[in-house]
């Protein structure tokens, strides 16, 4: 791992324009500080410097550059003076809450869902239709669904993000490869770019779900925190030291296609026996009918309300898929050492069949001194991967990490209140 956060340097100038900040970040911003910082006050409300320093952990000399910046780029502005303990009363620091906002895209291989997110995170709207991944027109009719959302909305778009289940090897480029929807080196970020005129960002569901996290869950108060996603598959994603992991191609996390058996059931990326043929919503199941619970139609819901009635080859069923999550995952736990272990995807509807089995068997797996990681358990809903899209699009101004390339430069403009087509290198 060699994502070490980088501290802003003491001599750190900040310009106003869109070329002096993005030469101050090759001077080796901290990202995700300024994220973090923006994250803090968009949801516990304003905070004195002195209360940001204390809650992130970081230097008040951080905290005192960093800020400085985000008001000459109008992202926050200094309030009123409250009262403190003691001493000289400490000045406020509020976000600019319509600085900014994104519309968030999650595509699954059925339906999409849309929503339209402000810099704070609050969701202003939401949408929900239907969608035919493997269509030949698939791609116009995301187009026709997008640009009738883009039309409701007001100004300060920053730009579009959308979250895929698949691999996107970089977000800027957003060409996606996807067993689930169909897609292999489909052009979706230069598709979407050409038609809607704003930057548009590509990224693997889970990823863009634990940048959410980053900015408005979990990870505000932890550096360091892995994501594991159940449903329709099985996710990984990580953040370390307060950056994601992409690995070299976009591909870091994807535990859920790791073999654990070479005679195991089919899986939608071809092999046999992956850990998500197991214990995806398919291969579950496959386990319900195998075990007699189902007959032909009926699905995960009628297992999971089996499993409720406390029939207990049911329970049994979860109880083995939180056994295979747990010996899966467990080696990704002890190699990163993350802080936090955070639950979430659709399956967490059942999360209580799974939880007993999954947390004995991590503690099995785990060096002893790691038994101890926190395991939390999302408050899932369905616009959760929608809004890790937008968040992809929300972080990038302050995110050199996240391989966004030129449109991190044009959201940036956008930000700075152009139409991002001043912006340098664009
Ligand atoms: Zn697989």
């Amino acid at each position: 791992m060699s994502c070490w956060a980088r501290e802003v340097p003491a001599d750190l100038s900040t310009g106003t324009n869109v070329r002096r900040a993005m030469n101050d970040d090759d001077v080796g911003g901290s990202d995700l500080t300024r994220i973090a910082v923006l994250a803090l006050l968009g949801r516990d409300g304003p905070a004195s410097r002195a209360t940001v320093a204390r809650e992130l952990d970081l230097s008040p000399a951080t905290v005192s550059q960093v800020t400085k910046r985000l008001i000459q780029q109008g992202v926050i502005e200094p309030l009123y003076y409250a009262p403190s303990e003691g001493g000289r009363p400490g000045q406020l620091l509020g976000l600019v809450a319509d600085a900014g906002r994104a519309v968030g895209v999650k595509l699954a291989a059925d339906h999409l869902i849309l929503v339209d997110v402000r810099l704070d995170g609050l969701v202003l709207a939401t949408r929900t239709e239907s969608f035919d991944a493997l269509a030949p027109d698939a791609i116009s009719r995301l187009l026709s669904s997008l640009e009738a959302f883009l039309g409701t909305g007001g100004a300060s778009l920053l730009g579009v993000g959308v979250c895929v289940p698949g691999v996107v090897a970089r977000p800027d480029v957003g060409d996606v490869d996807a067993d689930v929807l169909g897609w292999s080196a489909m052009p979706l970020g230069r598709d979407l770019r050409r038609a809607v005129g704003v930057p548009v960002l590509i990224e693997n569901d889970v990823k863009a779900f634990a940048v959410a996290q980053r900015l408005y869950g979990v990870g505000r108060s932890r550096r360091s925190f892995v994501v594991v996603t159940i449903g329709r598959g099985v996710g990984f994603a990580c953040v370390n030291s307060g950056v994601l992991e992409r690995g070299s191609h976009g591909g870091a996390g994807e535990l859920g296609h790791v073999v654990v058996s070479n005679n195991g059931p089919q899986c939608a990326c071809g092999q046999r026996g992956c850990v998500e043929a197991y214990i995806g919503a398919d291969g579950l199941v496959a386990a319900g009918r195998a075990a007699g619970l189902l007959r032909a139609g009926q699905g995960l819901d009628h297992l999971a309300a089996l499993a409720d009635r406390g029939e207990a080859a049911a329970r049994q069923v979860f109880a083995r898929a939180g056994q295979r999550l747990a010996y899966a995952i467990a080696p990704a736990i002890a190699a990163l050492n993350p802080e936090l272990l955070l639950v979430a995807g659709e399956g967490t509807a059942s999360w209580q069949h799974w939880d007993t089995a999954f947390r004995a068997s991590l503690s099995r797996r785990l060096p002893s001194w790691m038994r101890g990681i926190p395991v939390e358990i999302d408050q899932w809903d369905e616009s959760s991967w929608a809004r890790g899209a937008a968040a992809i699009v929300l972080a990038t101004p302050f995110d050199r990490n996240a391989l966004a390339g030129q449109q991190r430069l044009q959201v940036l403009a956008r930000l700075h209140g152009g139409d991002g087509s001043a912006g340098p290198d664009s």
